[in-house]
């Protein structure tokens, strides 16, 4: 969908992405936003050449061969409205808009700064100009992969994706560890041969740099077990959730662990790709390596029961949960201010930072859940909070769930997905084998 032809070694890029763009009129003092985030599978609208000026060029010599002479003087006056075209320095991106019918000239966009463009418009063989903000275009990435140590290194090295800024395909992992982090610790969990796959649209600057995106639908199989997210947003407010595959929420009234995936290090590790220091059953807790300083979330909705020195645990936040756990999360650096004795928090809320107060070899949080009293392991706890999709948008969202679905399977090498979740344990006694494809049958 994107990178269509290369030119001549000019480092001249085709690209076909869609646009979402809206009119603007001009001289307003606040350049109006043109792009936002609603169209979905965004399907390609004209193709467009990306330029940039080199040291020296003029603008009117970067678009020779593109535009003609005579069209050139009056776009450069149109241009003049806004910008002086002679004060355009190198690395200047200019961006050549062409209907996909007739790969007529449509427009040219002059970005004068990063989120200023000067947008030219050729209408009846005239041009006028417009300032607006940089455009964004909208395009859907669609990939998979295997995990062969870490889902970090496995999205990072995905080939399809290499062309991706370094901080964006950070923005995706996160993004994947947002919607799995009631399912899947990514950082105590994966496994070698797990697979992923998701589709993922995103608002790209015309440099290819991305300004926001959103997971539309995600796939992890971990140790033969699959995971789904899905978007869905009934209302189209962009307030939407994620559920799986049967419409269930995928929020749990825990996250998995109180660290984001991302910040988690392997650094103090003893096994090479494993950041966790020991595993509960060595002592109870885990640990979790991360720099100082590293946010710490409340995993679950919860008072405040514990907030000071703690002996060895140093600093250490302890937290009641409703259905009678606790949580406890200690070495900490600090407190997050605000997070006293009786306060009220929200799961994912920041209520302290990475240290190693107390009996601790590094910075690293020790993280334990309590039930009566007694440490149980955090993956043990899996007790659903969000709602399922409303019946009265169940018609919508089926049909939502199938074209999200249905993005995920066109990924290429990638198998079909079965839409009837078969849970671990079937609770029928004589399954059968995989046998009916699309029945939904009720598994719990
Ligand atoms: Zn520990």
């Amino acid at each position: 969908m994107h990178l269509v032809r290369t030119g001549e070694g000019t480092g001249r890029k085709w690209l076909a992405v869609a646009l979402g763009v809206a009119a603007t009129a001009s001289c307003s003092p606040e350049p109006p936003d043109v792009g936002t985030l609603d169209a979905l599978y965004a399907e390609p609208a004209e193709d467009i050449l990306i330029l940039r000026l080199t040291d020296g060029q003029t603008l009117g010599q970067l678009l020779e061969g593109s535009v003609s002479y005579n069209q050139q003087a009056s776009l450069l006056l149109a241009l003049r409205e806004h910008a002086n075209p002679r004060r355009m320095p190198a690395g200047t991106e200019v961006t050549l808009r062409f209907r996909q019918e007739d790969q007529g000239l449509r427009g040219v966009d002059v970005a004068v700064s990063r989120d200023q463009t000067v947008r030219l418009t050729r209408i009846d063989g005239a041009w006028s100009s417009d300032l607006v903000r940089t455009p964004i275009y909208l395009d859907t990435i669609h990939t998979s992969g295997e995990v062969e140590s870490s889902l970090w290194s496995a999205v990072v090295r995905n080939s399809a994706l290499n062309r991706m800024h370094e901080g964006d395909a950070n923005r995706l992992i996160d993004a994947l560890d947002r919607v799995f982090q009631w399912q899947v610790d990514f950082s105590r969990q994966t496994r070698v041969g797990d697979t992923y796959r998701f589709a993922y649209e995103r608002e790209i600057r015309p440099d290819g740099s991305m300004r926001s995106g959103r997971l539309l639908a995600a796939e992890f199989v971990n140790a033969s077990t699959a995971y789904y997210a899905i978007w869905f947003d009934g209302n189209g407010d962009g307030d939407g959730s994620y559920y799986d595959l049967e419409g269930r929420s995928v929020r749990r009234a825990f996250l998995r662990r109180p660290l984001e995936y991302r910040r988690i290090s392997s650094r103090f590790s003893g096994s090479r790709y494993h950041p966790i220091l020991k595993t509960w059953r060595a002592h109870r807790g885990i640990d979790y390596a991360a720099n100082r300083g590293t946010p710490i979330m409340a995993t679950s909705d919860g008072v405040v029961v514990h907030r000071a020195a703690k002996g060895s645990f140093g600093n250490t936040v302890e937290i009641r949960h409703p259905n009678g756990f606790i949580t406890r999360y200690a070495h900490l650096s600090r407190f997050r201010p605000g997070v006293n004795l009786g306060t009220r928090v929200h799961q994912t809320d920041i209520i302290g930072y990475v240290g190693m107060t107390g009996l601790a070899g590094g910075p690293h949080l020790h993280y334990e859940i309590l039930s009566e009293g007694q440490q149980i392991d955090p993956l043990s706890v899996d007790l659903p909070a969000g709602d399922p999709v409303p019946s009265e948008a169940r018609r919508q969202w089926l049909g939502d769930m199938t074209a999200r679905v249905a993005l995920l399977e066109s990924i290429p090498g990638a198998g079909p997905i079965r839409t009837v979740v078969v849970d671990e344990e079937p609770d029928e006694p004589d399954g059968g084998g995989a046998g009916a494809q699309d029945d939904r049958e009720g598994s719990q």
